[in-house]
Parts: structure tokens; C-alpha cells; sequence
């Protein structure tokens, strides 16, 4: 006679939906979304589907506190395998020595960067975050900017540019213990070179944030910042195509003992190996030659789009991009046109952007008088210049009338034909 047990585990019918038709009905009218709407937030993309069968295996099940070799708990030798793989890959990627493959995010990335080379109070430069900074490189209303000083550089009000003058007068006039490079709302290459030279000067640390530029600085558009400056934090899940997630290397063996012990038990406990596992499949993508024709293009086609929405009316931030974003000043096409209306008139249209600052802006943050708008998702989907001049006449298309629900309707369904030739997961 078999001993009667009851079982714990869930039903597991092969088709989820079977499981939790509620949760993954909505799931699948996201992926709807996905499919038929023009993603267009410069931090997005499409990750591939072997990224997405690694987030979504039983990785997910394994607690692996501590780092390869040095785990707390037992049963962890595979698991070793998938972050070591993981951290190798991406050193080859980038070049670099040391790799932090834990980070739960990039915000998560920052804060252990800084837990490992500051104290509270220290004194730090960043970007102007309505000059196109992040949130973690000092907002009053972030971890970063309550423990830390953060002295804010921006862009010139000539060419819009990061002011590499100003920058090396607040360094001279702060002795600042760290300064901190990159961008979520930046159209330009930041050279790490000059910043190098400015942190030398003044005895300070360099970070460097690659959050949005990774996948063009493995894909050979960007300069590498690996080797130049002390530390390189970066997310997985924007240009670079990979799972959600943040990332750090550093070339420095005191640096990465700092950042490995301010990751874990600094900051985080149990890793995400799964998502570790997603970012090991990414890092394998980026290193393959067709990811260099993808960075490129990516680039080639936020230069189509700037110049197209630039013959439309719209003037665009520092004259054009050298990288995978724009921002759009809307004041020279419509005077009272906000980016908050703009943002939810093309969202209507099926356009998803978000609205941002542009620099100088008299509009508050929740207001605005600019957009940003990126091409890593769109260029992943396929498409090319054709496609980013007829975007371009859509965008400004629903801009004349942004009121006008009809037009939004007539663009909507002209942007579901677009995307049916380019759809990201048929
Ligand atoms: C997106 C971004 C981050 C934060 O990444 P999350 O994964 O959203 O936490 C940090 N720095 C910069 C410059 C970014 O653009």
C-alpha cells in the first residue's frame, strides 16, 4: 500500500495560464502591448527569449549568500558555475578584472559603489539631475543625496554639452571624494578621459555610470570607461538588452574587495541567480559581432529620428545625439505645449516616451517642456532611418492636435500596422 500524502507542491498543468489564468492574462495583454504599441523610453529594450527562460527558471529557488567558492549556505556548486560564468563573460566584454554580477539594480549598483569608498558626509560631484543626473547621484529625495554631499555639475547654456570646464572648477573648489560620470537624460558621449585628469588633479575617486550607455560601449559605439575610471557601475536592462538588474567592475584589487563586501552583506542578502543566470546569457549576446551592428545602429537611428522630428519643428537639445536618446524642446512647436501633455497625448496614439527636462527648464519636473525619446527598443523590433522618419511624422502628427481624440485614434492604428512588420516577439 503507497503511503497517502498530501501534496504541497502546486499544480503544475504545462501551460501557466492553466495554473493562474488571472496573472497571466495580464501578463499576456502586456505582452500585446509590447507587440503592437512603439516603445520609445530611452531605458527600455526587448530582451531576447533566452534571456527571459533564464529569469523565469528554477534558479529562482537557490539561496547563495556570500560569492562563488565562499557561499553560506550548502548546495551551491552549480550555482557557482552560472555566477562565475556570468562574471568572466562580462570582465571579456569590458575588459575588466573584477566583476560584480549581484547588484539587484543599478540604483542598488551606486549605492554599493558608494557604501565601498564613502563615508557619510563625504562630499561627491554629480550631474545636475534636471541636466540629465539620476536619481542616486544626489537627489535630496534619495539614499544618495541624505548621507552624502553631492555638488552638482551640468551642461553649458552655449552648446547644452557637459561642462567639462565647470566640472574641474567644483572639483578645485570641493576636493570632492568621488566624482561620479554618466547620465540618464544625456544625448552625448561623456568622455572619460578629461574626467580622469580632473579626478587625478584633485586626488578624487572616479565613477563612472554606464546605466544607459553599456550596450554601446560593448557594442564599440561609446568610449570604455573600464580601466579609466576607478569604478564603472551599469544596469543590464537598457542598451545592453539583458534581464533587470545593475552590475560593477573595477580593475583595482582593494576596490573590488570594498565593492564585493558592500554588495553582500553590505547592502543585499541572497543573490537573484537566476536573473545572474539571464545576465550571463546577455553578456554572451553582447560579445557577438552582431551586437556591434546593433550598438551602430541603434545610434544611426536616434540621428535619423532627431533629424526628422527636427524638420517637423521640434528643436532638439544640444542640435542632435551621439548616442541612443534625444531630448525634444517642445517650446518651439507649440509654446503651450507641456511634456506631461504630450507624454499622455501620444500615449493615446500608441507612442509610449516619457516626458523630461530640458536643460533650463522654467517647468517643473512633473510638468516639463521637453521628451525623451530612444531607440534601443525599436531598433531591437528591426527597425531602420524609413522607419524613424515616418515615427517622426507620427509624433508630430498627434502634437498638432494633441486634443484631437480621432487623430489619436488614425495614428494608433497606423502605428499597430507599423508594428506588425516589426514585431518583437511574433
Ligand atoms: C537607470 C539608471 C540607474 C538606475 O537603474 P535602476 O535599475 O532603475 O535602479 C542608475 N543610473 C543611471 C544613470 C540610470 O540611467
Amino acid at each position: 500500500m503507497p503511503i497517502e500524502r498530501p501534496n504541497f507542491v502546486p499544480d503544475q498543468p504545462v501551460d501557466p495560464h492553466d495554473a493562474d489564468p488571472e496573472l497571466f492574462g495580464i501578463v499576456d495583454r502586456e505582452l500585446e502591448r509590447q507587440n503592437t504599441t512603439l516603445q520609445l523610453i530611452a531605458s527600455e529594450n526587448f530582451a531576447s527569449r533566452a534571456v527571459i527562460a533564464a529569469t523565469g527558471s528554477v534558479l529562482t529557488n537557490k539561496y547563495s549568500e556570500g560569492y562563488p567558492g565562499k557561499r553560506y549556505y550548502g548546495g551551491n556548486a552549480i550555482v557557482d558555475e552560472v555566477e562565475d560564468l556570468a562574471r568572466r563573460r562580462v570582465c571579456d566584454l569590458f575588459g575588466a578584472t573584477h566583476a560584480n554580477v549581484q547588484p539587484h539594480s543599478g540604483a542598488n549598483a551606486n549605492l554599493a559603489a558608494y557604501l565601498a569608498v564613502l563615508e557619510a558626509g563625504d562630499t561627491v560631484l554629480g550631474m545636475r539631475l534636471d541636466q540629465g543626473g539620476h536619481l542616486t547621484h544626489g537627489s535630496p529625495v534619495n539614499i544618495s543625496g541624505r548621507f552624502y554631499n553631492f555638488v552638482s555639475y551640468g551642461v553649458t547654456e552655449s552648446d547644452e554639452r557637459l561642462d567639462y570646464e565647470q566640472l574641474a572648477e567644483l572639483a578645485e573648489q570641493h576636493r570632492p571624494k568621488l566624482i561620479v560620470a554618466g547620465a540618464t537624460a544625456y544625448p552625448r558621449v561623456i568622455e572619460p578621459a578629461p574626467i580622469r585628469a580632473i579626478a587625478d588633479s584633485v586626488g578624487a575617486l572616479f565613477m563612472f555610470d554606464a546605466a544607459h550607455v553599456a550596450g554601446l560601449i560593448a557594442g564599440g559605439a561609446h568610449p570604455n570607461p573600464v580601466g579609466v575610471a576607478d569604478i564603472v557601475t551599469f544596469t543590464t536592462h537598457k542598451t545592453l538588452r539583458g534581464p533587470r538588474g545593475g552590475c560593477i567592475l573595477t580593475n583595482d584589487a582593494d576596490l573590488a574587495k570594498a565593492i564585493d563586501k558592500a554588495v553582500f552583506p553590505g547592502l543585499q542578502g541572497g543573490p537573484l541567480e537566476h536573473v545572474i543566470a539571464a545576465k550571463a546569457v546577455a553578456f554572451r549576446e553582447a560579445a557577438q559581432p552582431e551586437f556591434r551592428q546593433y550598438a551602430a545602429q541603434i545610434v544611426t537611428n536616434a540621428r535619423a529620428l532627431a533629424s526628422a522630428l527636427g524638420a517637423e519643428g521640434f528643436r532638439i537639445v544640444s542640435g542632435g545625439t551621439d548616442n541612443h536618446l534625444m531630448l525634444v524642446d517642445l517650446r518651439p512647436f507649440d509654446a503651450d505645449l507641456t511634456g506631461k501633455l504630450a507624454q499622455e497625448a501620444l500615449d493615446r496614439s500608441g507612442i509610449t516616451l516619457n516626458k523630461n527636462t530640458v536643460p533650463n527648464d522654467p517647468r517643473s519636473p512633473f510638468v516639463t517642456s521637453g521628451l525623451r525619446i530612444g531607440t534601443p527598443a525599436v531598433t531591437t523590433a528591426g527597425m531602420g532611418e524609413a522607419e524613424m522618419v515616418v515615427i517622426a511624422g507620427l509624433i508630430a502628427r498627434v502634437l498638432r492636435h494633441p486634443e484631437d481624440t480621432h487623430e489619436s485614434a488614425a495614428v494608433r492604428d497606423e502605428v499597430a500596422v507599423l508594428c506588425s512588420k516589426f514585431t518583437p516577439y511574433p
